[in-house]
């Protein structure tokens, strides 16, 4: 049983011998396990017009499958029950995977077609599993003697794992309350389809078109280049086209001198999803809500956040708003604090251009803080960009880090077929030459790629299936220019780091049962391993072997990367402010109760009172994400964006149980490996914390790290 494609999370195929049946067309790739090493998937085979028949094939097959468990006249077994679910659902799970990925990452009108099509008939499909009687009654049996089996660990966690699922699917309702259940589910999987293709429309119809390149001023020539060629491809050829990414705020603010088109370029980004045009997002994530608060109350719940952080390592609402609530106060101060330098810089800067100061505005802090940045740390993006070309950041870096204290290799392969030109396929191999994984790399921005950058994974590891992990990194980097090289920001150097880290959990799984492979842990606990992984991007051995010029070779000079590190605390008022606005949002619209939630017309109205409830309603830093383009709450962080600091505080503690260990050693690399990567979600997610640093996890180094709390081993402070 596959779980539901979510943003760093891997279904988990389940795969038997390949079928013979005669309905399955021998041209339809999907119909049959990949010949490729790893079962690396047949990109160069599978088209568009494969999907339907294997999703329609998949859900027939999966359903007679599943009526074969149901209707077994032997008594329940872990064999013929569990296990049985473990390996149905193989083609299904196949077909969804590599579709779930190509929409993601290169969708285009027909898939967008199949999305919307299929979204509901998913729905539908797994509450024909999931609300089954007779199925739940033989898991529910198994569940009650789970003692009595003569299972080890992993085999008693996985009953009770999938008693859970089937419980929190509804499986204890009445008849009358499921098909309530199934109605709800029906409506919700349309509507998110809609909610993610109104989002990557959005993107793409609100970039900014620019008359003259005298308002392009501070932008590079290559940056110009591509927004004259943007221009082109638009049909308006001789003006210039900024486009956007999803978040918020825009990369290209801390270059854009013309403070009117910054202003365009930010009013452009925030009002997308909610300008009352086709693509308007607001009904949408009204009616969003309102499903998924009838949906808790059905099972019980006064709320969906309620109900989704039960099954969490968090726990409760309470915890979760608690945690939430202690940091806000703290990062609204510090971005107050960063605020008045800014503003500071204006007041200075005008003067000394004999020109009326103003009131630092949402357009304005990327473009002070840039230039604080290098007033005080004496560098800018434009200086440190040619010392992390792409590739080698990913090779040089990235990698190295791996071989450095997992003592695993790589090699590029380029006989592998490739869904899209722009990709890099790697083999992993283990410390001793066997093969740990295939890497796939799809590192640009396109107009069909959805915002943001993920891991996924084609093929998951299990030993029930005899399969290995085939997982895939993107990111959301401008594409260059042709002949020009790809040099990356620090922002985006890091986030190379994290999707790896993502990927690492992937590939070193090593799990008896697919339910368990991997990433297939609670939401937030999946972000600690890949933050974890962002450890090693500044890391003196690992920096001083990437950060070299593109063009010299020249390593990057010791004082720069010094200003480097020490402006890694800069701005953290800001990002931590930005972050927790889009956490609490997204907590307090899963907060809830059914009968306030806000309509279509008061969903912008809603947002602005719970970022003042709070604290958080501080202009100059709006959310990181608002209300009609926030995807992960769409996707699979409904109720769950705060997973990323929580998932920071076991971040924080373990870089530092790291540091105090003796750092980048082999030794520090299996230990992790061995106690908590490998295990996927097999043990309790917190255990696993509590096995590698030995200790129960504490907020003081998150704090530190956040520059929310002074820095103890800081001579300075
Ligand atoms: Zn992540």
């Amino acid at each position: 049983m596959s779980a539901l494609p979510v943003f760093a999370q891997t279904g988990a195929p389940a795969n038997a011998a390949p079928a013979t049946s005669a309905q399955r067309p021998a041209d339809n790739p999907l119909f049959v396990e990949s010949t490729l090493d790893l079962q690396y998937p047949h990109f160069d085979r599978i088209q568009d017009a494969h999907f339907a028949p294997a999703f329609d094939a998949g859900m027939a097959e999966n359903l007679r499958e599943i009526e074969a468990i149901a209707s077994n006249s032997e008594a329940p077994t872990f064999d013929n029950t569990i296990i049985a679910l473990e390996r149905s659902g193989e083609l299904l799970s196949r077909a969804r995977v590599i579709f779930g990925s190509l929409n993601g990452t290169d969708t285009n009108d027909t898939r967008r077609k199949i999305d919307a099509e299929y979204a509901p008939k998913f729905a539908a499909h797994r509450d024909a599993i999931m609300l089954n009687p007779q199925l739940f009654a033989r898991i529910d049996t198994l569940y009650k003697n789970v003692g009595d089996l003569g299972l080890d660990a992993e085999g008693q966690r996985l009953v009770e794992r999938y008693h859970t699922m089937f419980v929190r699917a509804g499986a204890n309702l009445t008849e009358a309350q499921k098909q309530e259940m199934r109605r709800i589910n029906a409506e919700s999987a349309k509507l998110g389809t809609t909610f993610s293709q109104n989002v990557l429309n959005e993107v793409n119809d609100s970039a900014v078109v620019v008359d003259t390149l005298e308002e392009l001023d501070g932008l590079t020539d290559a940056q110009i280049a591509a927004a004259a060629a943007e221009a082109k491809t638009r049909g308006v050829e001789g003006k210039y086209v900024i486009t956007l990414l999803n978040t918020t705020g825009q990369p290209v603010l801390p270059q854009v001198n013309n403070r009117a088109l910054r202003e365009r370029i930010h009013t452009a980004s925030v009002n997308r999803g909610s300008r009352g045009n086709q693509y308007d997002n607001t009904q949408v994530i009204a009616d969003i809500l309102k499903l998924r608060a009838e949906r808790a109350n059905l099972m019980g719940y006064p709320n969906q956040a309620t109900f989704i952080l039960e099954d969490s390592t968090a726990g409760t609402v309470e915890a979760v708003n608690g945690m939430l609530g202690q940091l806000a106060p703290a990062a609204v101060a510090n971005a107050k604090l960063e605020a008045a330098e800014l503003q500071a810089m204006i007041d200075r800067e005008q003067a000394a251009k004999g020109e009326p100061t103003f009131q630092l505005e949402p357009w304005d802090w990327a473009y002070y803080s840039e230039k604080v940045r290098q007033d005080k740390y004496s560098f800018d993006d434009a200086q440190i960009k040619p010392y992390f070309e792409m590739k080698n950041v990913l090779e040089n870096g990235v990698f190295f880090a791996a071989t450095q204290f997992y003592g695993i290799t790589f090699k590029e392969r380029t006989d592998l077929p490739k869904y899209h030109p722009d990709t890099w396929t790697y083999d992993v191999f283990n410390e001793d030459g066997s093969q740990l994984a295939i890497f796939i790399f799809d590192p640009y921005a396109r107009a069909s790629k959805r915002g943001g950058a993920w891991m996924n994974s084609y093929v998951s590891q299990s030993e029930l299936d005899g399969t290995l992990t085939v997982t895939a990194n993107h990111q959301n980097i401008p594409k260059p220019q042709a002949g020009q090289p790809t040099l990356l920001t620090w922002d985006e150097v890091t986030t190379m780091f994290h999707e790896f880290g993502h990927s690492l959990h992937g590939m070193f799984s090593d799990v008896k049962y697919p339910f368990f492979s991997g990433t297939s842990v609670p939401r937030d606990f999946v972000e600690f391993p890949s933050q974890v992984n962002e450890m090693w991007a500044d890391w003196p051995t690992i920096l001083a072997n990437y950060a070299k010029h593109y063009q010299t070779g020249a390593a990057m000079p010791s004082e720069l990367i010094e200003r480097v590190q020490a402006a890694a605390k800069f701005n953290q008022g800001f990002a931590t402010t930005e972050y927790l606005g889009a956490a609490m949002l997204d907590q307090y619209l899963h907060q809830l109760p059914a009968d306030q939630l806000p309509s279509g017309a008061e969903v912008m109205a809603t947002e602005a009172a719970a970022l003042q409830a709070a604290g958080l309603d501080y202009a100059p830093v709006p959310p990181r994400y608002r209300t009609p383009y926030f995807s992960h709450i769409n996707g699979g962080y409904a109720a769950g964006y705060y997973a990323y600091i929580w998932s920071e505080v076991l971040d924080a503690n373990t870089v530092q149980w790291i540091e105090q260990n003796g750092g980048l050693t082999r030794a520090n690399g299996d230990r992790l490996r061995s106690t908590l990567l490998s295990q996927g979600g097999s043990k309790d997610a917190k255990q696993l914390f509590v096995d590698f640093t030995g200790a129960e996890p504490q907020i003081e180094p998150l704090l530190i790290k956040r520059g929310l709390a002074p820095d103890p081993t800081d001579a300075s402070n």
